[in-house]
This record gives C-alpha cells, sequence and structure tokens, in this order.
C-alpha cells in the first residue's frame, strides 16, 4: 500500500515567533490539555493545582454550566443535570441513545433525529456539553499561558467513524477553538513516547480508562505511524471494576441491590477511592454510611481485589488476540507497549499486560497525561514552532466506502485499512438512454448489498447530456481528509456538471458495530459473491431487453417475420427468468437472445454505415453502433 503523505500547514512561520497551541485529550472520563513551553511538554494544571478535569458539566437554572470537580459534586443528588461521559454520545443518533441511553440516568428528548439532554438549563447536544468542557478547558490554557490559542489538536479514539470526529470538530468551533487536526489517542500516546523518532517497528497500545478499553496496533515505517488495527470494548473500563467492587461491598454491609440511585453512587463513588488506593497500598479500610448516623465498617485486601477485578483484566485480553490477529500478527511480533488511561496505574494491570505481550510495557509518562502530551507535541509542531522537524501521522479508515450501483450492489472506492487522507475516484455511467440524471447513494461497510451495509448519505446529479445508456463518464470522487472526514463529488466528464456532499452522517457506529459488521462480511463472504453475481445478472438481462426492445422500435423494418418470432419467444424468455434467483438460467437467457438478434445487430450496423454514407451524422453513427 503506498503511504500518503500529509503536508504540514504552518511551514512558513517567521523565526522566533512562539504561537501558542495547545494539545487536548478530550476524555470520557476526564480530560486535559497539555502545551509545549520553552521545549518542555506539559499538562496545565488548574488553580488547585488539578491537572484532571473531570469530563463533567453540572447544568442549572441560575448559573453557568459548572464543569470539572465542582460539577462533580452534584452527581449523587442532581444526577439528571450532572452530565457525565457524553463522549459516549457525540455523532449519535436517537436510536443509539434508546440502547447507549439505558446505562445513563439522563432524560432525552428527539431534536430531528438527533438527541438532545433534558436539563435545568435546557436542551442541550451532546455537541454543546461538549463544548463546555473544551471551553474550560481552552480557557485554563490561555489563562495560563497568557496569550489566545492559534489552534488546538483534539484527540479522538482511533475507532471513532466520521460522525464522532465531526461531533468533535463541531463542538471546538463550538467553544472558539480553531481545530489543527484531531488525533488518533493511541497515534499520541506513541508520538508522548517518541516512538516516531525510534526504530521501525509495530508497536501496541493498550488504554484502559474509565469507561472504555481500547487497543491499538500502530506500525512505525519511515517515521510514519500507520494504524493496522484496533479492537476493544466500549462497555469496559475502571467504572466495571468500581462496579464490580460496589457489589462486593454491598453484599458484604447488606446492602440490597434496590439500594435509592443516590446510594448506589455513593458507594460507587468509595469503591473507586478504594480501588485506587490500593494501587499504592496492601490493604484499604471502607466505610459506608447507612443513614441515622449509622456505618458498615469493613476492609478490602490487594488480593480481595485482585479475585474482584481479574476476570475484567482477563477480559481486555480477548480484543488484544483480536487486534493481534486482525494484522496478522503474534505477541512476538510486538515491539513496545504503552500503557494509556488510568486504570493502567494498577499494578494489577500492569502484571497481566506484560505476561501477556512478554515485554515491559511503558509507563514512565503518567498514563493519564500521555495522550494530552502527544497531541501537544503535534500541536507545537502543527503551528509551526518547529519548522525544521517533520511529522507524518497516519491513519486508516475503519470501514469501507462505496457507492450504489444497479441492483443495489456496492461498489467499494476507498477499501477499508487505506491510510488517510486519500482520494479515490471511479467512472460510472448512465443505465438507460437519454437518462439525465443520477442518484448517489454512499455507503460504508464491507458487504456486497447496500441493504447489509450503513448508508452514509444521498445526493443526485443533475444536467447530464441525454445520451444512449453507457456513453456518459461520471467521475466519483471520494475524499477523505486527515481528519477522516469523507467528501464525494460527482462529475459529468464532457459538460463538467457536477454535484458534491459532505458526509455528516446523523448516526455513528461505535467500535462493536464496526467489529459485527466485519465479522458479518466474512460469515457471507461467499453467499455475497453469489449475490452479487446474480444481481450483476438481472441488471444485464433488463440492460439487454431494454436495448433491444429500443433497436427494434427504431430499426424493426430490418427484421423478417420469422425472425420477430425467435427474437420475440427469446425475449419474453428472457424475461420471465430475469427476476428469478438462477444466475446460470439468467446468463442462458441472455446468451439465447444474444444469438437470435445477431443477423439484426449485423444488418442495423450495415444500414446504419449507409446511412451515414448518405451524408447522416458521424456522432449518430458511433452512437447506433455503440448501441447495437
Ligand atoms: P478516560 O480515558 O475514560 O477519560 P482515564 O484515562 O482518565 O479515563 O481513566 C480513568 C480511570 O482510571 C478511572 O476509572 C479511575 O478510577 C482510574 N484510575 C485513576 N487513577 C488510578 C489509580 N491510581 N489506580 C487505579 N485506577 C485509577
Ligand atoms: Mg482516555
Amino acid at each position: 500500500m503506498s503511504l500518503l503523505q500529509i503536508s504540514e500547514p504552518g511551514q512558513a512561520t517567521a523565526p522566533h515567533q512562539h504561537r501558542l497551541a495547545a494539545g487536548i485529550d478530550l476524555g470520557t472520563t476526564n480530560s486535559l490539555v497539555a502545551t509545549v513551553r520553552s521545549g518542555i511538554t506539559e499538562t496545565l494544571a488548574d488553580e488547585d493545582g488539578h491537572h484532571l478535569l473531570p469530563s463533567v458539566v453540572y447544568y442549572s437554572q441560575a448559573q453557568a454550566p459548572v464543569v470539572g470537580y465542582p460539577a462533580t459534586e452534584h452527581a449523587a443528588t442532581d444526577p439528571q443535570n450532572t452530565i457525565a461521559s457524553v463522549k459516549r454520545l457525540m455523532g449519535r443518533g436517537v436510536a443509539d441513545v434508546q440502547h447507549i441511553g439505558k446505562e445513563l440516568p439522563y432524560d432525552f428528548t428527539d431534536k430531528d433525529g438527533m438527541p438532545e439532554l433534558k436539563t435545568a438549563a435546557g436542551n442541550l447536544s451532546p455537541v454543546q456539553v461538549s463544548a463546555d468542557i473544551l471551553l474550560a478547558l481552552k480557557k485554563r490554557a490561555e489563562d495560563s499561558l497568557g496569550g489566545e490559542l492559534t489552534g488546538v489538536v483534539i484527540t479522538v479514539p482511533a475507532y471513532f467513524d466520521d460522525a464522532q470526529r465531526q461531533a468533535t470538530k463541531d463542538a471546538a468551533t463550538l467553544a472558539g477553538l480553531k481545530v489543527l487536526r484531531l488525533l488518533n489517542e493511541p497515534t499520541a500516546a506513541a508520538v508522548a513516547y517518541g516512538l516516531d523518532k525510534n526504530a521501525e517497528g509495530i508497536y501496541a497500545i493498550y488504554d484502559l480508562g474509565g469507561g472504555t478499553f481500547d487497543i491499538s496496533i500502530l506500525r512505525l515505517q519511515r517515521g510514519v505511524f500507520e494504524v493496522m488495527a484496533t479492537a476493544g470494548d466500549s462497555a469496559l473500563g475502571g467504572d466495571d471494576l468500581d462496579r464490580a467492587i460496589s457489589l462486593w461491598i454491598m453484599q458484604q454491609a447488606n446492602i440490597a441491590d434496590t439500594a435509592s440511585r443516590q446510594l448506589s453512587r455513593q458507594i460507587q463513588s468509595i469503591a473507586r477511592t478504594a480501588k485506587e488506593t490500593l494501587t499504592l497500598e496492601d490493604c484499604v479500610s471502607i466505610a459506608v454510611p447507612l443513614g441515622d448516623g449509622k456505618h458498615w465498617q469493613g476492609e478490602l485486601s490487594r488480593a480481595q481485589l485482585h479475585e474482584l477485578v481479574d476476570p475484567l483484566i482477563q477480559k481486555t485480553l480477548l480484543p488484544c488476540r483480536r487486534a493481534l490477529r486482525d494484522a496478522n500478527l503474534t505477541t512476538a511480533d510486538i515491539k513496545e507497549v504503552v500503557m494509556v488511561g488510568g486504570s493502567t496505574r494498577m499494578p494489577r494491570v500492569r502484571d497481566k499486560v506484560r505476561d501477556f505481550f512478554g515485554c515491559e510495557p511503558h509507563v514512565d509518562i503518567d498514563p493519564d497525561k500521555v495522550v494530552a502530551i502527544g497531541a501537544a507535541i503535534q500541536a507545537d509542531l502543527l503551528a509551526g514552532n518547529k519548522p525544521d522537524e517533520e511529522m507524518l501521522l497516519l491513519d486508516v479508515i475503519p470501514l469501507s466506502l462505496g457507492i450504489e450501483t444497479m441492483g443495489s450492489l456496492v461498489e467499494k472506492i476507498v477499501p477499508r485499512n487505506t491510510t488517510i487522507p486519500t482520494g479515490r475516484a471511479q467512472d460510472f455511467t448512465t443505465f438507460k438512454d437519454g437518462q439525465t440524471a443520477m442518484a448517489l447513494h454512499v455507503v460504508q461497510g464491507e458487504r456486497d448489498l447496500v441493504s447489509d451495509c450503513r448508508s452514509l448519505a444521498r445526493f443526485e446529479l443533475r444536467g447530464i447530456p441525454p445520451m444512449v445508456a453507457g456513453a456518459a463518464r461520471i467521475r466519483v470522487t471520494f475524499q477523505v481528509d486527515a481528519d477522516g472526514l469523507l467528501n464525494v463529488s460527482a462529475e459529468e466528464q464532457t459538460t463538467g456538471v457536477r454535484s458534491e456532499i459532505s458526509v455528516k452522517p446523523s448516526y455513528g457506529l461505535s467500535d462493536s458495530d464496526i467489529e459485527r459488521m466485519l465479522l458479518e462480511a466474512n460469515a457471507h463472504a461467499g453467499e455475497d459473491a453469489q449475490t452479487r453475481m446474480l444481481r450483476e445478472q438481472q441488471v444485464e438481462a433488463d440492460r439487454v431487453m431494454d436495448a433491444l426492445k429500443a433497436a427494434i422500435q427504431a430499426d424493426g423494418n430490418l427484421l423478417t417475420e420469422a425472425e420477430v418470432v425467435n427474437i420475440e419467444a427469446a425475449l419474453l424468455h428472457l424475461n420471465s427468468v430475469a427476476q428469478g434467483t438462477d444466475t446460470q438460467t439468467i446468463r442462458q437467457a441472455i446468451e439465447q437472445l444474444d444469438i437470435v438478434t445477431r443477423d439484426f445487430a449485423s444488418r442495423r450496423m450495415d444500414s446504419a454505415i449507409r446511412k451515414a454514407m448518405a451524408g447522416r451524422g458521424v456522432n449518430e453513427f458511433m452512437e447506433d453502433s455503440e448501441h447495437a
């Protein structure tokens, strides 16, 4: 696969003029902002010295949105107005949210197919909530750097699709930030460790955060990163460890699992503190208030913790295996492993990962901060502060992009795993004589039938000059930019009439959706190929019958009565089998029709030549011959 290079903006910056740029890790649980100052990359703290900003926003009628730690204080008392984990909702449609939303304590409304959260401050889209988080980080950076930011790099999970990336960009725009680039989180982590300066090789990035687990396999080649595979579990993270510990506490304290939402939240937070304490200590004491001044008092040991969390940590190794398999690798191929996410602080997680990959993982950079630090290094570069250095970061398209063709078949234009940015073009033609418009349907997925893929967008190309079927040349171009956003254009080559669309689909895909679609594609590969042959034959039958009818209409006088009988019989036969399910029968019927019309075709050709010699237009001759 040829690697596409990304040209870096801002190369012409005047020397010594340092531009303020920042890297932002917009996390599900926590967000951070980092910057490069005097050659040192560091995350920025708030007035209280906190580097992490909990990705939580509290909305009320009276005051402006409250972001971060102060917002988390409202979680127990006013959960509906305390929005956490909004990243899960980014770029999702109402249907997705009905599914995800069950785990979230918020009320949603449907605004033109897009979900909005009902809060005391009105109905808010996930993009608006994210913008409030970004605004807090922007303020922190500008206060601390003493100036306005020129631009930022924001990180997103490698599996984020167009809609989720676009939603992230929209949130940045809403917060008044200029996005230099969206960067994949694993790539940012690798950059933070300077692996891009390393020898070529394959690296694994293991990211266990609060709500999600992601494993990414990156290949560094000629100074360029490429995502070879990603896998993960969108419902597995530190929160699940907390839940396992909470259940244990409730069991020990004899608290019914029908406890109030408020008490559950409280126990969950106690469990989390206990878990984090056990990262350094061997034992932790736990106290749960039971009301009326009463408490339950207990102890949790490291050994007990391991018993509770081991099955969950073990669960992260399944996607690791899957990612390796997808990339056609074994653990022996992995040169180094980078740890990302607060949960990889746990010694138990480090042990399991070391055992699995058979090498000591990188943990030197704070796993909470590593993504933001990599983003800051990129932002510094993209802002033009290092004109001599060149860094190329490449990502891939998770699922193939294509166009619907006749017979509801998918023609793939950009295959899955193509590195981005990329541009691909393919020529299409008209199906019917005199066709002046074309309906374009952009789809994503690996299957052969449109109905098995995901519909991204539809648009039309109008103003095609009328020609015989198959004569028009419509060039359809797919362009995916460095942020993974898709633009599709269609242009008729002779007149230059053009139409295009930017894909901003309202329904996102989760990594588990992607995985499911890939599995299905593998499972149905043989079946799909057969269906494709059948559909193509059906379309061909229609085309042949249409063309023949038009020819008879035009030159029926060239036929003898016997020929008419034969042709009509063959035509009738083809018509009767054309929509059937036997590819072979349709093919034979087309061949049969071809045989009985061969003389007719050559006679038409002769007649056309005679007409042409009689001073008729050459164009007409060309069209006629192509027609026949
Ligand atoms: P996200 O990427 O989802 O925003 P983070 O990477 O910030 O999440 O990780 C948050 C998770 O890390 C939480 O579940 C938190 O409990 C866990 N965590 C943070 N510090 C520790 C620690 N010292 N020991 C164990 N878990 C920790
Ligand atoms: Mg994270």
